[in-house]
C-alpha cells in the first residue's frame, strides 16, 4: 500500500465503531468501479460496508421507455440516436440493437445535429438518458436549435430525489452516503445538505481516485464518532457549495421536475425531468403519441434490490452464469456503471 492510502486505511481501521455495522452508500458508478478495481472493501474493517447504490444511469432506465425507443427505431421513417450503452439494454423485447431497427450510436448529444442533416427525410429521435450530468448537454442541445426533423425521448432522472427514497426505506438501512462527484458538480454540494440536516445522514462529496474515497470514508466514522450529521465537500477542485449554475438554468429553462418510473423501483413523484409544456412539439412522447407500458420483471434478476442497496451483484443466482457482459439478462450487467458489470469484469 502507497503511503497517503496506508495513513488513510490505518485511520479508517482507527476510528470504525466496534461491534457496529456501518453501511455507506455510494450513488455513483464511478465511484463503484473505483471501489472494486482498487480493491478498497478487501481494506476496510469488517463491520464498514460499502455498498453500491442507483448510481447507474441505464440500470434504471424504466423499462416503458426503452420499448418506446425499440417500436420507434422500427418504424421505417425513423432513426433512433442514443448512448451506446443504451442499444444493449435488455427488456422482454429484447434491446434496441437485437431488435436490429434503425438506430445509430452516440457519445454526446450534438452529433444528433449530423445526423439530422445527413437525414432530413428521416424523423431523427434522440434518447436522452441519465442523470443531471446528461441532462445539461440535452437541454444544451436544444438551446443551440433543433433541426426540424429531431425530437427527444426522455428518460432523464434525478440523483437527489432517488436518495430520499433510499433514506426512507427501513430496509436499505443507510448510515452515511458518498455523494457522487460529477452529478455534484452540476447540481453543486448543497444539494445534499437535506440527508444530513432532515435525516442525520452524514454525507460526503468524493472524487473518483482511491485516496479521495478513502478521505471521504474517514470524514464519514468521524461524524458517527462524534455523534454529528454534516455535509462535507472532499471534492472541492471540482464541486462548489452552488454548483454550476449556467447548466442548472439551461436544464430548468426546457426541463421541468415529472413523476417517473425507474426499472425495478416504480414510480416515484418529482423524480425526474420532462420537457415543459411549450416544448411538446420536440417531445417524442407526445409528438409520436408513446403509451406507458408496465414493466415486466426479468426472471431471476434482482437488479431491483441491488439498485436499492438491498443486495449484491453476487446475491443473483444469474451472476456469472447466465448472465455475464457479453450476454447480460438484466439492466446491471450492461454498462461499465452497472455494479454487476464492474463486479464481474474486476471479479469481487
Ligand atoms: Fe440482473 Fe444479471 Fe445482475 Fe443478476 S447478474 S441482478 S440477472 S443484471
Amino acid at each position: 500500500m502507497k503511503g497517503r492510502i496506508k495513513e488513510l486505511v490505518e485511520a479508517i481501521h482507527k476510528l470504525a465503531p466496534k461491534g457496529k455495522k456501518v453501511k455507506i452508500m455510494n450513488v455513483c458508478g464511478s465511484h463503484e468501479h473505483t471501489i472494486t478495481v482498487s480493491g478498497m472493501r478487501s481494506l476496510m474493517p469488517e463491520n464498514i460496508e460499502l455498498v453500491p447504490g442507483p448510481g447507474c444511469p441505464v440500470c434504471v432506465c424504466s423499462e416503458s421507455d426503452i420499448i418506446n425507443a425499440i417500436n420507434l427505431s422500427k418504424r421505417d421513417d425513423t432513426i433512433l440516436v442514443t448512448y451506446g450503452d443504451m442499444l444493449r439494454v435488455p427488456t422482454r423485447m429484447g434491446s434496441i440493437r437485437s431488435n436490429g431497427g434503425n438506430y445509430r450510436m452516440v457519445s454526446a448529444p450534438h452529433e444528433v445535429l449530423r445526423i439530422a442533416k445527413e437525414n432530413p427525410d428521416k424523423n431523427v429521435v434522440f434518447f436522452s438518458i441519465g442523470f443531471e450530468t446528461t441532462t445539461a448537454p440535452t437541454a444544451a442541445l436544444i438551446e443551440m436549435g433543433l433541426p426540424e426533423n429531431v425530437t427527444i425521448l426522455t428518460s432523464q432522472k434525478l440523483t437527489p430525489e432517488i436518495m430520499e427514497v433510499l433514506v426512507k426505506d427501513s430496509e436499505v438501512g443507510v448510515d452515511a452516503f458518498v455523494a457522487p462527484g460529477h452529478v455534484s458538480a452540476i447540481v453543486g454540494a448543497n444539494a445534499w445538505r437535506v440527508f444530513p440536516e432532515k435525516y442525520g445522514i452524514p454525507t460526503v462529496v468524493a472524487g473518483f481516485e482511491p485516496d479521495n474515497l478513502l478521505l471521504a470514508i474517514l470524514k464519514i466514522l468521524i461524524q458517527l464518532r462524534e455523534n454529528r450529521a454534516e455535509l462535507e465537500n472532499v471534492y472541492r477542485g471540482v464541486v462548489k457549495p452552488e454548483g454550476n449554475r449556467k447548466a442548472q438554468e439551461l436544464m430548468y429553462k426546457y426541463f421541468e421536475k415529472a413523476d417517473v418510473n425507474w426499472r425495478g423501483i416504480g414510480r416515484i413523484p418529482k423524480s425526474g425531468l420532462e420537457l415543459k409544456e411549450e416544448y411538446s412539439h420536440i417531445n417524442a412522447k407526445k409528438v409520436f403519441n408513446l403509451p406507458e407500458v408496465e414493466e415486466e420483471k426479468v426472471p431471476g434478476c434482482i437488479c431491483d434490490k441491488i439498485v436499492l442497496g438491498k443486495a449484491y451483484p453476487k446475491d443473483c443466482k444469474l451472476f456469472g452464469t447466465a448472465c455475464t457482459p457479453s450476454n447480460p439478462k438484466g439492466p446491471c450487467m450492461v454498462s461499465g456503471e452497472g455494479a454487476c458489470n464492474i463486479w464481474y469484469r474486476f471479479n469481487q
